[in-house]
Parts: C-alpha cells; structure tokens; sequence
C-alpha cells in the first residue's frame, strides 16, 4: 500500500480526489479520522502538528523548589502524542505501507509537520521507503507533478523549525513563569512573556508612548476659493504650513483681487501596475477590505487548501519561470470575472510586474481554481476575488494620469492647484480596490482673471503619531524580522487574548504597558527586536545547514541564562512593581459609603465583585456576574454623577458586555425590587440611597436598631421594614430560582430572551417554581414556548418543584431518586399510592416508607396511616384476590383507602368506600357477600 499523509483533513480528501483521476475514492472512518482510498493507494490528514513539545514530567509544578522557572532552560523535553487518534491510525497504516509520502505544507513548519509524521512511521516500519511531495497549490497539474518527482524529506528545513519551537518553549516558559511567580499571578492571571511577543508588544507600548509625549504644535493653513465656469475651486497658498500665526494673517490680508493665472503646467504621470501578493502585502490589502490579519489569513489557507488560491505563507513577490501564467489565466477564464480576465489577456502587458523580494519556496499568492459566491460564501469569495483581481492587475498595464498644475498671483501672495485625470486607467480597469481619486480642473490659460470667493485661515495643530494597526503592525514586524510570514497574526491574536492589547488600531492596556516597562527596567534583552533578529537569522544558517540545530538552541540557552541573571537579581523589585501598578488597574475610584478605594476582586473560582479597601469595617459591596460571562475590567470612562470608572466584563470570542458605573448599574437592577417592599415610598427610597443602602437584602439583614438610626425611624417601623425585605428577598430568591430553572431547561434560541419569557409568564401569575408546576400548557405557549416544549418544561417543573417540597419535608436525596424513578412525584402522590405499593416500587423496606409517609403526612395535615407488618399485608392482599371477579387494580385501590384483607373489607360501609375508591358501591356489596360467605363456610369447615 502506497501511504500518503497530508496536513490536514481536507487536502488529503483533495490530493485523493486529484490523483484518483476520475476513479471511485472510497472514504473510510477509523476512531472518527477520515482516510481516502483508491487502487494501491491511501491518503490521511493530520491536524497540524499531532505531536507536541512539553518539558519532562517534574516541571508542572510552578512552585516547586527544585524546578525553579529558570530551571526550564536546561530542562530536557520530550514529545507527546496531542492527536492520539489520528497517531494511531496513522501507525496502523504505516505497519503494512510499503511507500510512504509526506504531502504536508511546504515551508519550515510543515516540513517540521511531515518530520514528526516521519518519526511515528519509522518507530513501527524501519524499512519503508518515505519520500515526500512539494507543491504550492492543491491543483491538479501541481499535485501531479509534485508526486511524479518526490525528493527526500528536508531535515535541515525542519531542523530549523525544530530549533525554534524549542527555543519558543523555553523562552516562554521560563520567562512567564518567572514573571508570574514574582507577581504572585496565577491561574486564569498570569503573565505571559515570549521571544517574539514580548518585543511586538514593546512596540506598541513604545508608541503609546509617543503619543502620550507628544506636545501638539500650532500651524496654519492658507487657502482660497474661486470660481470657474459654474465650479469652485480650491487653492492652497504655497507657503504650506504658516508657524507663525501673525505672517499668515499678513498673507491673508494681502490676498487680493484679481487671481491671476500665473502658470499652467500639464504633464503625465506613470502609474504601475501593482507587483504580485506576498503574505504581508495580502493581509495590508485585506485589511482595507475591513479583514482583521487573523481572519484574512484563516480565509487564505481555506481558499488554498480547497485549490483555489495557492499556498499563502510566502515572502515572494516574483513570479517564478516555472509558473505557468497561461495556464492560470486559462482556468479562472471560467470563473465570475470572465470578463476582466479577458480584458487582461486582451492588454496583457509584456512581462508580469514583480516585486522587490523573490525566494524559492512558494510562487507568490494567486488564484489557482474557480469559486463562486454560492459556493464558498460572502467573505470567503470576498477574499477570492482580491487574490483574482491582484494577480489580473500583475498582468494588466501600467495606468496613465494627465496631470494639471496651475499656479495664481493675488496681491503678491501666491496660491497652487493640481488635478489629475485618468487618461488611461490600465491596471485600475480590473483592480479597483486601490485609492487613486481623479480631480478635474477646467482649462486654465495663463494671464487669465478669476474672483476670489473666499479667503480661509485655518489653525491647525500637528497630529501625533498614529497607533498601529494590526496590517501596519505586520509590516513593520517583518521590517525588524520579528517572528515568520506564518505566525506574525499569531503573535498579535495573542497579545489580544492575553489582555495585553486592545482594539484596531491596537493600544496597549495597563497591564500591557507594565510588564513591558518591568522587563525593560530589567531584562531589556528580552523587549528589544535584537536578539530575536539573531534567532532568526540562526535558523536560516539552520536551514542552510551552516549550523546545526543544537549549536543553535544551546546559543539561546545561554542568552536566556544572561537574561535570568539580571532578572532574578531583581526578582522583587520586578514583583513589587508589577503588583503596585496592576492594582490600580481594579481600582474603580472611591467608596460611596466610607472614602475608602473601591476594586474589582477576583477570588478563586468564578466569583467576582466589587469590594471596598476598609473591608471588614466597611462591608459595602456590589456582586458581579460569575466570570462565565466575562472577566471583570474597568474602562477609562468614568461616572458623572459617582465618579466610579466603568466596569466591563470581557471573554474570549464574545463581545464584550458593557456594565457601565458600576454603582449606576447596582442602583438600576435593584431599583424595581426595593420598590416591592410596601413601606418603601420615594422618600424613604431616596433617603436608603443616600446612606447607602441599595438593596432588598441589605435591609432584610439588617438590625431592626441599626436600620431605625440610619433611616431616622423609630424602632417597631424599622422592625416591620425589615419583616417585609424578608418577603420581599424570598419572592426574589423564589424568582430568581425560576429564571435559572427555565435557562437549564429551555434550550437558547435566537430571538427568544428569558427576560421576556418571565415577563410574559409573570402576567399570567407565573412568578416562581411553585406556580410554573401548576401552571398549564396552553399559559406556557401564551409565553412563546412550542407545545412540546412546553409539555416538557412543565413535567420537570412538577418534579423539580416537588422534589424540592419533599427535601424540605425530610426525604433524604437517596431516597427522593428512588421515589422518583418509580414516578412518585409529589406528596399527593404518596398518599394516593399508600405504604405497601411505595415499599414494592422503590424496593425500600417498609419501615423506611412509612416513615417518609409519616412526614408526608404531618406536612399534609393528614393522618398518619397505621403501620401492618408486610406479613399481614400479603395475607391480606391475597385474600382480597380470592374474590370472584377482583383485580389487582381494585385491591390497590381498596389499599389506600385503608382496606387491607377479609375482615376489613366486610367491615367497611359500601358507600363510604365507593366515594373512597371511586368504584360503584354495588360491586363493592359484591364483594362483600362474596367475602363473608366465603369467612362462614371457613368457620363451618373448623
Ligand atoms: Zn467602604
Ligand atoms: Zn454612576
């Protein structure tokens, strides 16, 4: 069997498809992994990477003594299986393989990708022949080419990546440890720091920084306006930029009628046809489209690994010989842009434009298959057509502009226009995503006079420098050589996730700015571009074999041991520093209720709230949401009327939820409830705000006498003000119940909100558990919830709520399972089904029913029925069913209703027990003759 492994899933369905040429591929499942079969052949994606690179077992403990962080550099490292199935299957296969080829990405990681690949082969066949495919699209024509002439594995090129993703790992790993533990972070909070990250982040800080520094300068601007043939026209004065204000204004005041035409100068102006897609280039363009880096380059390796664009990590902006150009413009003939494509071949310029780099990996990024809008979606064609018309536009020529200068005299004073036309628009005709604008003057001929309209002075001020965004950010990475065409967008959706940057353009956070200013304090090493940039440079000698791998790491390890030297000398300045400053992060301003410094806290687990300094004097607080729904930031905006910053909530992939001032918000949320409270009328309301009471259970727990002092109210007052908050809080915890019950059991739907649910069923008088169990359907559906859905809810509202009634009774949790898997649901229940029959179906012994039964009872005010020995009962119970004409469902019945053998069935009186058991009274005197002729002929036989 001839072996083929690729990167991922859907290029090994792919490579399957092309190479079978037209014959059945047979698609199998092993432990969910897909392979693809065809004669001799079977193809098998992986995930990326299915091994990863951890320390040896021993360094998980952050604090142990031993294992120190800076331990980490020297530590060994061994590789893990991170996709067991997809290993297992993949050495399953390559047990009876006798050809095996590496179809994964070719650049530096995926060469790294096959190397693993090639590794979890060997350990299970020594002797199989492993060879491996190159190709820069998964097209037909390359895919074919790239099997008929496999080479060998690149252990060089995978060296390389080998050599970085250990050195990320120890500079990561140590470094954040490091920071973390002097910061005293941990968990959900520490303190990330990394090779690449680290400097990109400092970039960013450094900008802030600027910006912050920056003084504005004044400056004024000059112009006017005239007039020619019905259209106005604006003219700068050639001075530019006025420092002064009072040589402007001069200028200003000379300006004179007539403007005259001093000059007309025409010319033209080449304007060439942009140079071929590389990474960077792709991700500047996409982001003009409004694609953020990430999700440009997630598009991009969609599109490639579904054949329609080739690779998309490339550093190449040359069109190799070997591509074949026709070929190219001949398929996407067929795709949505026909037209265009035959426009390009029509004008089609001598040789393709090209750009300043060219690099033999990947051709430059370009379209190698034919989507359609319906096909792949919105975004995704989006994308498709920039990558299309990019490459038509390297093909189209160069756009021609006739451009127009006019210069004017008025008063002595000179002033300047321009206009641009495009005489021949060229490239533009199939790329319109580029900002050239056209500006047409009318004829101008020199000597000519024209009014002035208006004369503008405009005070201006100089702009700081811009913030980056993640496009710019990108290429000024690659300009310093920090981090790869393929992780550049990785590094910047970390700083996001970590919290240390925040928006488009990026800013850094506090946070961001602190750590950054500690290692720079005292590691710069670590912040500057520099030693990254030797990294770098080390794995291209990696690459070209000058050096090897471990020379490499080994160089790192040192540079890092430098790094720690300076570090943990100043382990507890850096710690202090990190704490003091990222404290006043939480700080949200001061305590309403004592001047002390209210804070965002966070404890272990999900719980957060806002708490005061003074605590436990001062117990103001306000509760936050659980972290599940974000984790608790302040903003930079602040309170008018509280002067408390505003709080967010923030999690990874949402949008972030707004809380606002926090106090605001507490006094919003609780508002309606306090006003549930009887006594509670707009004045006392106004007043428990003013000394700091916010909520129902605030007075609920209260001393009557602490409550009478700080609300001026004599004691009897604040007793029955307190009494009601009780209800009150109890209503709400009864409510609050409900909501939960109804998100557990009414599965999210877009459109449907649980606030408007309770809204509608609190109409109907539905307000709590207790209520919705005896609510019926038709009020549900009233509500918005589907009949069946409806049902359903109501069924384990019955349950719920009862099982809650029967725990408050007494049942024990053990007991109240078994009770309701045999469908005793409520205490009505229990005393319809009687002693015997609860005993029979829960398997429970008599006594322990009976006991329950009592407690039932008690709740119910009903008698407690008299205890019979199970003996005794069977007795009687098979008694019973000697009657003619009795069935077990009778005796049940009579069961309850306290009829328990022969005698007490003749003792009963017929109509009573008819009521009791709903069944007709003349069976019942049936019975009874039955019985007491059946008892006489028993005594005659002693
Ligand atoms: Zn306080
Ligand atoms: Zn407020």
């Amino acid at each position: 069997m001839h072996l083929i492994v690729a990167e991922k899933n859907i290029s090994a369905h792919r490579i399957a498809e092309i190479l079978a040429g037209g014959h059945k591929v047979i698609e199998k499942k092993d432990a969910g992994v897909s392979t693809y079969s065809f004669g001799d052949m079977t193809t098998v994606g992986l995930r990326g990477h299915v091994v990863e690179v951890d320390f040896e077992p021993g360094y998980e403990n952050w604090r142990s003594e031993k294992y120190t962080p800076r331990s980490l550099i020297d530590a060994k490292t061994i590789k893990v299986p991170s996709e067991k199935r997809i290993v297992s299957l993949l050495q399953k296969l390559a047990r009876h393989a006798d050809r095996v080829t590496i179809a994964t990405d070719f650049d530096t990681e995926g060469e790294l990708i096959g190397k693993e690949a090639y590794e979890l082969v060997r350990a299970v066949n020594r002797d199989v022949k492993i060879d491996r495919a190159r190709f820069s699209a998964i097209t037909p024509q390359e895919i074919r080419s790239a099997f008929a002439n496999t080479t060998d594995l690149d252990f060089a090129l995978a060296a390389a990546g080998e050599a970085r993703q250990s050195i990320d790992l120890m500079w990561g790993a140590s470094l954040t440890r490091f920071i973390s533990l002097a910061a005293r972070r941990g968990g959900n909070n520490i303190l990330s720091v990394g090779r690449v990250q680290s400097p990109t982040l400092t970039m960013i800080v450094d900008r802030e920084k600027e910006i912050e520094k920056f003084v504005p300068e004044k400056y004024w601007q000059l112009g006017l306006l005239t007039e020619k043939a019905g259209e106005q026209i604006e003219a700068r004065h050639t001075n530019g930029r006025f420092k002064d204000q009072k040589a402007a204004e001069l200028a200003r005041d000379r300006t004179k009628e007539p403007l005259v035409v001093s000059e007309v100068r025409e010319g033209t102006k080449q304007d060439r046809s942009p140079s071929p897609f590389d990474t960077t280039t792709y991700i500047v363009a996409a982001a003009r489209l409004g694609f953020s880096a990430a999700n440009a380059m997630r598009i991009a390796e969609e599109l490639y690994m579904n054949g329609y664009i080739s690779y998309p990590r490339t550093d190449n902006t040359v069109y190799p010989a070997s591509l074949d150009l026709n070929g190219v413009l001949a398929t996407i003939r067929n795709s949505p842009f026909k037209k265009d494509v035959e426009w390009t071949i029509a004008h089609r310029r001598a040789e393709p434009t090209r750009g300043k780099k060219s690099s033999t990996d990947h051709p430059p990024i370009h379209p190698t298959g034919v989507a359609t809008k319906e096909g792949i979606g919105d975004d995704a064609f989006r994308i498709y057509e920039l990558v299309l018309r990019r490459f038509l536009a390297t093909l189209a020529p160069d756009a021609l502009w006739q451009t127009l200068k006019v210069n004017f005299d008025a008063g002595g004073e000179t002033y300047t226009t321009t206009g641009g036309l495009l005489t021949e628009p060229g490239w533009h005709t199939v790329y319109p995503f580029s900002e050239a604008k056209e500006t047409i003057l009318p004829v101008f001929v020199t000597g000519e006079k024209l009014p002035i309209k208006k004369v503008n002075l405009d005070e201006k001020e100089t702009l700081p420098p811009a913030r980056y965004t993640q496009s710019k950010l990108i290429q000024r990475m690659e300009e310093l050589g920090l981090g790869t065409k393929s992780t550049r967008h990785e590094v910047i959706a970390k700083l996001v996730s970590r919290k240390y940057v925040e928006g488009n353009p990026l800013r850094p956070t506090l946070v961001g700015c602190i750590v950054t200013e500690a290692l720079e304090h005292n590691a710069d090493a670590i912040t500057r571009p520099d030693m990254t940039q030797t990294i770098e440079s080390h794995m291209q000698q990696i690459k070209e074999s000058r050096r090897t791998r471990d020379d490499v790491i080994e160089e790192s390890r040192s540079m890092l041991h430098k790094a720690f030297d300076q570090l943990e000398a100043n382990e507890q300045v850096i710690g202090d520093d990190i704490r003091d400053r990222t404290a006043e992060e939480l700080n949200l301003g001061r305590c309403p209720a004592c001047g002390g410094t209210l804070a965002i806290k966070h404890m272990r687990g999900s719980t957060q709230f806002i708490g005061c300094s003074r605590y436990p004097e001062c117990t103001f607080n306000i509760g936050l949401p659980v972290t599940q729904w974000g984790w608790a930031v302040r903003t930079d905006d602040i309170c008018e009327k509280h002067h408390l910053h505003f709080v967010r909530l923030v999690r990874k992939g949402a949008r972030p939820w707004d809380i606002g001032c926090p106090l605001c918000h507490h006094i919003n949320s609780n508002a309606e409830s306090l006003t549930e409270i009887p006594s509670m009328d707009e004045a006392l309301l106004e007043k428990a705000r003013a000394r700091h009471i916010y909520t129902v259970a605030e007075i609920a727990r209260s001393e009557p006498e602490d409550l009478a002092k700080t609300l001026d109210m004599v004691p009897a007052t604040a007793q029955k003000l307190k009494d009601e908050a009780g209800t009150v809080l109890e209503k709400l915890r009864r409510r609050s119940e409900c909501r939960k019950f109804m998100r557990n059991h009414l599965i999210p739907r877009k459109g449907r909100s649980y606030a408007k649910i309770m809204g509608a069923l609190k109409e109907s008088g539905v307000t709590d558990l207790a209520s919705l169990a005896r609510a019926n359907a038709a009020t549900l559906q009233q509500a918005g919830i589907g009949e069946n859905e409806a049902r359903a809810l109501l069924t384990e509202a019955r349950i719920t709520h009862n099982g809650q009634l029967l725990k408050g009774i007494g049942i024990p949790a053990v007991s109240l399972k078994k009770y309701i898997a045999a469908g005793i649901e409520g205490p009505e229940d229990f005393v319809t089904v009687g002693p015997e029959k609860l005993s029979t179906l829960t398997g429970m012994s008599a006594g322990t029913v009976n006991r329950h039964l009592a407690l039932v009872c008690g709740y119910l005010h009903r008698p407690v029925p008299v205890t019979i020995p199970r003996a005794r009962l069977e007795k009687g119970r098979k008694e019973l069913l000697s009657v003619k004409g009795m069935t077990a469902t009778v005796v049940d019945k009579f069961a309850v209703a306290g009829i328990i053998n022969g005698e007490s069935l003749i003792a009963a009186n017929a109509k009573n027990l008819s009521a009791a058991t709903g069944i007709e009274e003349e069976k019942i005197l049936v019975y009874q003759t039955f019985m007491r002729k059946k008892q006489e002929n028993a005594i005659i036989r002693i």
